[in-house]
């Protein structure tokens, strides 16, 4: 290979947005054919606003919101975010859910453990409480509202005290405006576009929809440490896999796909564990990277 055909595929994906960690990613480029996609943060934005409190007839949705926003307030997960804030500063009543304001000061929780892929849990004025999608039975119009929000491709986590559901938080993140053009462009290339997340698999489907991923490529409920067991699966079927991803629990299956691709918008660790960063964190720039390599590569032989 001529060094110097290699060094300005390099220059050109600096233009381009594209920071590659080296020439030789380049190669890597050739044979993908499957270009695994992380939810959270890389199909979509990644940022959430809470949107609805669920509860059982007989309680309180300022009482809920409230125990969930001091666990949560200890947590750096975009779910996470979106309680805390939407607890501490209260938010307008929708569709369904009952009007509810401020849930006031934070209490601040004896006890705080993060479940990756789960959720939290912790102890708040002497109750055992949790949020996220540990398992459990919950109250039929907190059920009702779970279902319908995945069906519409929100997520919705479980708030329970002392191992009983006391309601339903409802979080929304909006798909990435650019995330159905990228798609169509991998897609030209010649991919296969899968979808793979922790969330709900009604959730995952509702954003597979939007962006125009088959419903059979959608790989949901997937714990952060089984992310790169997908990828190895992926391998073994004699895939060639490329993976985008921004979070902490994407570094491993960034590393263990042929060519890993981090969002320049998350975390060090993703970056780190990548083979190229999408500066700006646009999905269509993964297109522009594998379309540049590939061009790069046909230069040189
Ligand atoms: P993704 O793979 O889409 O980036 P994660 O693996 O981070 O998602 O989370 C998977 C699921 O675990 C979430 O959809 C949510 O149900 C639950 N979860 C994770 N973290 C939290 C949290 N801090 N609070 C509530 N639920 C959480
Ligand atoms: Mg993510």
């Amino acid at each position: 290979a001529t060094p110097t055909a290699l060094m300005v595929g390099t220059g050109r994906g600096a233009q381009l947005g594209i920071l590659i960690k080296g020439p030789e990613v380049l190669e890597s480029t050739r044979r993908v054919d499957t270009v695994v996609l992380d939810k959270t943060g890389t199909v979509t934005t990644g940022r959430m606003t809470l949107q609805g409190v669920y509860v059982a007839e007989d309680a309180d949705e300022k009482e809920v919101l409230r125990l969930a926003g001091a666990l949560e307030h200890a947590s750096e997960h975009p779910i996470a975010r979106a309680i805390a804030a939407g607890a501490q500063m209260g938010v307008p009543p929708l569709e369904r859910s009952r009007e509810w304001g401020s849930a006031g000061d934070l209490p601040v929780p004896e006890h705080f453990e993060n479940a990756p892929g789960l959720g939290v849990r912790g102890r708040v004025e002497g109750h055992e409480i949790t949020v996220g999608r540990f398992p459990g039975a919950l109250p039929q119009e907190p059920a009702r509202a779970k279902a319908q929000a995945e069906a519409e491709g929100r997520t919705a986590v479980v708030v329970t005290r002392d191992g009983v559901a006391l309601g339903v938080l409802t979080v929304a993140d909006a798909v990435k405006e650019t995330s159905a053009t990228a798609v169509r462009e991998l897609r030209a290339l010649g991919l296969t576009p899968v979808l793979l997340t922790g969330d709900n698999r009604a959730v995952a489907e509702a954003v597979a929809r939007a962006v125009g991923i088959d419903a059979g490529d959608v790989i949901a409920e997937v714990l952060p440490e089984d992310k790169v067991d997908v990828i190895r699966r992926l391998q073994a079927e004699g895939r060639t896999v490329a993976m985008v991803g921004d979070g902490v629990n994407d570094a491993a299956a960034l590393a263990t796909a042929d060519l890993g691709l981090a969002m320049g918008t998350g975390t060090d660790a993703a970056i780190e564990a990548s083979d190229l960063t999408l500066v700006r964190g646009d999905l269509r720039v993964a297109a522009d990277a594998i379309r540049l390599s590939r061009r790069t590569l046909a230069t040189i032989k």
